[in-house]
């Protein structure tokens, strides 16, 4: 295998595939090489489930399984259908995804994938390394989606909350599931002092995936996940079901500026890059459209160090999070008091950084005022 190459990507998954099928259709990659790096590759189990909302029809169409036109959150008090408009609820099962980045990556001559970790990587400025445990390789651009937790949980600056979570893909014997509908968040289950939710993503009337998520400091012992879904169904009067597959993980939830470890030749990408929307855990729709950045980037020479930058979304996230940290239990009355006192349409624009100061001013306006002043105050005041 030779040494040198264009672009090594560290890290075959999500964002490592998708910027390979993004250099394969955006650059065409004429006299370019790229190698991937991943101890696991070909990737083809179905080990996450990746919802986004989105135009009625884009690319994906093509390999996505499920979409809703609405979908639902619900509370203890409050019960609301969210309108999204032109847009759907879509979800891609990660098995689909591998299928289709796996074919594309195995026809295109210019890719080359290795089967190793990645040790460390380097930018010497005139190039970059990136070392195996059986070699040294060369290149002069180096995309790192290889997640370091130890970085973020040891600063101090910066909160992290984890997004954790297990689902089930269960069958019932009786239609027990509206399939025009996915339930956003249910807040209705206890939250013990957490932010707790129940996602239903419903195939068909009796064919669901069914999430139990946190957004918080800890992650909890492997059997309480289990007990809650458990818990959910019975009480949902779900109770003649079988379990036909599982997925769990975790996502960061921080405004920790992982893009401050760009260099001018390596950029961190996906949710090593900060990719994953701070407040929310969403990734896939981001790591789309950075990818398709990525691609212009190297066609106009530009360095990586200011591809992320601040801006106010990631501020509003970050005060989102100081308050979430400190008030573990708040996220239920937060998401409640945002989808009751505000238009879903707008809420979903918000969330998608799209939104506009008039927008964005009426949704800080549903939260606790001294809460969220006290927090923005002392975040000034700590520094940003
Ligand atoms: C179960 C689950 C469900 C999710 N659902 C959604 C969703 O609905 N919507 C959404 O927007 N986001 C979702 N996410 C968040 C996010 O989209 C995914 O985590 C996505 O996989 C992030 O892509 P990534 O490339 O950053 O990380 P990954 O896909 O995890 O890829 C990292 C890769 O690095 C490789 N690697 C690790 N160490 C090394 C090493 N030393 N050397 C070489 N390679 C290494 C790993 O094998 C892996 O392939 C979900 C995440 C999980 C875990």
């Amino acid at each position: 295998m030779k040494l040198d190459y264009d672009y090594i990507i560290c890290g075959g998954g999500i964002s490592g595939l998708l910027l390979c099928v993004k250099l394969t259709q955006n650059i065409k990659l004429s006299n370019k090489s790229v190698l991937l790096i991943d101890p696991i590759f070909p990737k083809t189990e179905n080990d996450r489930t990746l919802c986004f909302w989105d135009s009625k029809n884009t690319t994906w169409d093509e390999i996505i399984k499920c979409k809703w036109d609405n979908v639902f959150f619900k509370s203890n008090d409050f019960n609301k259908t969210l309108d999204l408009g032109s847009l759907n609820y879509k979800m891609l099962s990660s098995s689909e995804f591998y299928n289709y980045s796996n074919s594309l990556i195995n026809t295109n001559d210019c890719i080359e994938v290795l089967n190793a970790d990645v040790l460390n990587f380097n930018d010497y400025k005139t190039h970059c390394t990136v070392d195996t445990l059986n070699n040294s390789f060369t290149c002069s651009k180096v995309f790192n989606s290889i997640m370091d937790w130890a970085q973020v949980k040891i600063n101090t600056k910066y909160p992290l909350l984890i997004q954790h979570f297990e689902g089930w893909v269960i069958k019932t014997d009786n239609e027990c599931f509206n399939p025009n509908k996915a339930t956003f968040m249910d807040f209705s289950i206890k939250q013990n002092d957490l932010t707790q939710f129940m996602y239903i993503l419903p195939f068909s009337k009796t064919e669901a995936l069914v999430e139990y998520t946190l957004f918080s400091k800890d992650l909890l012992e492997p059997q309480k996940y289990e007990d809650a879904i458990k818990k959910y169904l019975n009480s949902s009067n779900i109770c003649d079901y079988k379990v036909t597959s599982k997925e769990s993980g975790k996502i960061p939830m921080t405004c920790f500026p992982f893009f401050k470890n760009n260099t001018k030749n390596i950029l961190n990408i996906g949710s090593a890059g900060g990719w994953s929307k701070p407040s929310t855990g969403y990734t896939f729709k981001n790591i789309d459209k950075n990818t398709t950045r990525i691609a212009d980037y190297l066609k106009s020479g530009k360095s990586f160090k200011n591809f992320m930058t601040k801006d106010r979304f990631w501020f509003y996230d970050l005060i989102f999070l100081d308050v979430l940290y400190k008030e573990n239990d708040l996220g239920k009355k937060l998401f409640t008091d945002m989808f009751k006192k505000n238009n879903s349409k707008t809420i979903f624009k918000f969330l998608d950084n799209k939104s506009n100061f008039i927008e964005e001013f009426k949704i800080m306006l549903s939260f606790p005022k001294s809460i969220f002043m006290t927090a923005v105050l002392k975040r000034l005041f700590k520094g940003l």
